[in-house]
């Protein structure tokens, strides 16, 4: 099956941009994904084909209009009804791995990307299935890189994309932890070695440093992914499940 993304955009010629190359290329070249730009100018209405207009209650920039957005969104839904829709902003919630993989399970998505100020809210209140979402706490000039983003993580854990089937389930965060650390030759740079027990062949061993470098990590680096982890282990499992999801 052909995960399917559509981008509704003002610059479709960002497309597949870096998503062209390297596994993600391939993987577009070999049919796994598809990549459909839409300008949403070609929603525009009027003759001089606006997209946006000034801000309501003054201040600076523009703000995106919703009939043409909506236009634009209405349209990518008839064309795959069961894609989610998902708009890049940064009031949005945060992208997670566990948000990208039930994406990357389903049949596409469809990504609205922002210029500007951001998007006239009665968009979101009138077409409710959109679900606003953030890639960090941080603001871009626009949600094309942000839709990149979201489409590379995606595309890489489609079936096949990857070279080792298994190579994506030690990464940071599938298992709420950030990643152990990583080495690889020369045995010895600048006067720093490998941690022994990584050379010991001992693979209980080796899994055991692992898991434990994972959590200290984790507990020095992203205290607040720490207290979720411990919270997850230490409810029943119907509540942790539930607390995944929130
Ligand atoms: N004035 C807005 C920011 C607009 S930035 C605010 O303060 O909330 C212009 C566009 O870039 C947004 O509409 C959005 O599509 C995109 N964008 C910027 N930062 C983003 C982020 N962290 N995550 C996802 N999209 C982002």
């Amino acid at each position: 099956m052909t995960f399917a993304a559509r981008i509704l955009t003002l610059y479709p010629e960002m497309f597949p941009g870096p998503l062209g190359t390297s596994l993600a290329g391939r993987a577009l070249a070999e049919g796994k994904w598809s990549c459909s730009p839409i300008q949403i100018r070609d929603f525009a209405a009027d003759k001089h084909k606006s997209v946006d207009d000034t801000p309501a209650g003054g201040g600076a920039g523009m703000v995106m209009r919703a009939d043409v957005l909506a236009a634009a969104v209405d349209h990518a839904i008839a064309a795959q009804p069961t894609a989610p829709i998902l708009a890049m902003t940064p009031r949005g919630k945060p992208l997670t791995q566990a948000r990208i993989r039930h994406l990357a399970s389903g049949p596409g998505v469809t990504i609205l990307c922002g210029r500007f100020e951001g998007i006239d809210e009665r968009l979101f209140d009138a077409r409710p299935q959109i679900e606003q979402v953030s890639i960090g706490d941080f603001i871009l000039s626009g949600g094309e890189v942000a839709a990149l983003v979201l489409l590379d993580a995606c595309i890489r854990l489609l079936p096949g994309v990857m070279g080792a089937p298994l190579s994506g389930d030690d990464e940071s965060f599938e298992a709420g932890l950030l990643e152990y650390p990583h080495y690889t030759r020369p045995a010895e740079w600048e006067g720093r070695t490998i941690p022994e027990v990584l050379r010991s062949g001992d693979h209980a061993k080796i899994a055991a440093w692992r898991q434990r470098t994972a959590e200290d990590d984790t507990r020095l680096r992203r205290p607040d992914l720490w207290e979720r982890h411990i919270g997850a282990r230490v409810q029943p499992a119907s509540d942790a499940r539930r607390k995944n999801k929130d």
